[in-house]
């Protein structure tokens, strides 16, 4: 049985935090710990959410090739620590939870990884879903919603696409894709 890098991509308010929440909880998959430059919102923890970095640590990051990957979206800089993929393959299959651009980036690092593009059933019910998580004003969802049909656009680069109607139904599919792979 080996370990993967498995990533999880969609466009933004698809629900790829519940399910990266959901395997987290039921199986021995780690999730990857991003590091970003965008404030934290409510309730999230640095070191657990997110770690939470100035633009400049960041940067610096970059120059030390200290990311596996990393996209700046929104205005603020996203990335995946190389270190900490590496240590926790030795022991754990690593779940990255990043946005669509980063599938293809870690492919070409990690040619093994594999991908998976989570869409939405439909816009109407993205927006819906944006507006009830109540974290963004309108504008902020608008924008969001805009970057929707790019987003769309590059699931062709992914390995699967699932599309997140029933979350126990796409629990079962995400984790049964990744089961299967271990066997590979
Ligand atoms: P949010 O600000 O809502 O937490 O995240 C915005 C987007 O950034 C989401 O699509 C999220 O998946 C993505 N993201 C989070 N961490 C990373 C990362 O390390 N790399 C990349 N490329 N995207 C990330």
């Amino acid at each position: 049985m080996k370990n993967n890098v498995i990533v999880l991509s969609g466009p933004s308010g698809v629900g790829k935090g519940t399910i990266a929440n959901l395997l987290k909880a039921r199986t021995d998959i780690k999730v990857s710990i991003s590091c970003t430059t965008r404030s934290p919102r409510n309730g999230e923890i640095h070191g657990k959410d997110y770690f939470f970095i100035t633009k400049e640590e960041f940067l610096d990051k970059i120059k030390n090739d200290g990311f596996l990957e990393y996209s700046e979206h929104f205005g603020n800089y996203y990335g995946t620590p190389k270190d900490y993929v590496s240590k926790t393959l030795e022991t754990n299959d690593v779940l990255l939870e990043i946005d669509v651009n980063g599938g293809a980036l870690v492919k070409e690092k990690e040619p093994n990884a594999k991908l998976i593009f989570l869409a939405p059933p439909s816009e109407i019910e993205l927006r819906n879903r944006l507006i009830k998580r109540n974290t963004e004003s309108q504008d902020k969802i608008d924008e969001r919603l805009s970057r929707l049909n790019y987003e769309l656009s590059l699931k062709d680069k992914y390995d699967f696409v699932v599309i997140n109607d029933d979350l126990e139904e796409t629990y079962k599919i995400i984790s049964t894709i990744i089961n299967n792979l271990k066997g590979e």
